[in-house]
């Protein structure tokens, strides 16, 4: 029991048999014509499903190298960046453009909340920006931006691309390219496709592709679109070795998906799911960092009522067999962290939230035995 650990954590999230299988496969040259052909699919399935008029990357890295390539790929020194940050994920892009020497603007918001698009308009009139960034999910707050209507402001700055971080949203969060205007998006396959860490994938538009073609040559060579171009266009051709197994478990991934339904249902079982697992949090004493109308569906990032000691409280979740993720920052000490994202079901949070009544009980903090389980329950049989 003890040896068996649910991960909760806002990833890597849980991996399920079929993809855990792709990733024990017995190796292919990455010349093998098997795998060559596995990989196109895995592009092309991405390039349809999120959108994207332009070119889809599957390249070996975190989703902080996807950072890096987004803005490698669409400025230069001296440029103007606008950050819209709702919290830590959001504040790791001013590190990022600081280095490349770029012209960091940020507009901030109290961790919880968003910042009105009113806000992000009247930045974006005071100079001509590069590029603009959005965490769509930042999984310090696990506050969800409103992308789409951001990005139908953003028409009115044409000049201007919009990235998106998807890290904590993709494939659990409604995004599309063309349909929200988004230029540049990307994530990890340890979040939301519910494959273990170690591949990014990236969606630059045609704008997003037409920006690189004017930067020329750029200082930055692994994450440069170009290196990865011919191998993305026909993947026989080597630039650095494909992450062959990983490829493979990404493979299974988007399978499971078109199982499930497509990426619309997964979306609405997310939805359900997450107002659940919420209500259920509240129905416990806890209270969400996460203001209503800004909630997101990958993760909950619940405050201890009184009384409940994190170190303590994540002990006892570890003795029972459940694994959370910490508050960062001012948060850390305050609340913790419960992904609810990917390739898990009602049985797993079902578990997980018994084993939050449990550690609750030891403190004498559970209002009821059953209550988080039952509103979750109630909830998600309406
Ligand atoms: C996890 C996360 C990242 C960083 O991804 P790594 O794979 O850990 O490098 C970036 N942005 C968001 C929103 C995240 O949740």
């Amino acid at each position: 029991m003890v040896d068996r650990r649910l991960v909760k954590i806002p990833g890597p999230t849980p991996v399920v048999d079929s993809i855990r299988v792709e990733m024990g496969r017995e190796i292919q040259a990455f010349g093998d014509p098997r795998f060559v052909k596995d990989f196109k699919e895995v592009i092309d399935d991405l390039h349809e499903m999120f959108g994207c008029d332009g070119k889809t990357f599957v390249v070996a890295g975190t989703g902080t190298l996807a950072m890096e390539m987004a803005i490698a790929n669409s400025t230069k020194k001296g440029d103007n960046v606008l950050i819209i940050s709702h919290g830590f994920f959001g504040d790791r892009f001013i590190e990022i453009c600081e280095r490349k020497g770029l012209n960091v603007d940020v507009l901030k918001s109290e961790w919880g909340k968003t910042i009105p698009l009113s806000e992000i308009e009247a930045k974006l009139k005071e100079k001509q920006y590069a590029v603009m960034t959005v965490s769509h999910v930042d999984t310090s707050t696990s506050v969800v931006a409103d992308v789409a209507a951001i990005g139908a402001m953003m028409k009115n700055f044409p000049e201007t691309l919009y990235i998106v971080d998807g890290v904590c949203s993709s494939a659990a969060q409604y995004e599309n390219l063309a349909e929200m205007n988004i230029d540049i998006l990307f994530t990890g396959t340890q979040k939301a496709f519910g494959v273990c860490p170690g591949l990014l994938m990236l969606w630059a538009n045609q704008k997003a592709m037409k920006r690189r073609e004017e930067l020329g040559t750029i200082p930055e060579y692994y994450c440069d679109y170009y290196k990865w171009l011919p191998t993305m266009e026909d993947p026989a051709k080597y630039f650095a070795t494909p992450a062959v197994n990983l490829i493979w478990a990404l493979q299974e991934s988007i399978r499971l998906i078109k199982e499930e339904g497509g990426l619309k249902v997964r979306y609405e079982r997310h939805l359900k799911n997450a107002k659940s697992v919420q209500k259920a949090l509240l129905a416990m004493g806890f209270t969400l960092l996460a203001e209503e109308g800004c909630r997101a569906v990958t993760l909950t990032n619940a405050i201890y009522p009184e009384g409940v000691d994190d170190l303590e409280f994540r002990k006892a979740l570890m003795a029972e067999g459940m694994i959370v993720a910490p508050g960062l920052a001012s948060y850390m000490g305050k609340l913790f962290r419960l992904g609810h994202m990917g390739n898990v079901d009602i049985n797993d949070e079902v578990v997980a939230l018994g084993i939050i009544e449990r550690a609750l009980a030891k403190f004498g903090k559970l209002p009821k035995p059953g209550c988080g389980v039952g509103a979750y329950l109630e909830e998600m049989t309406k």
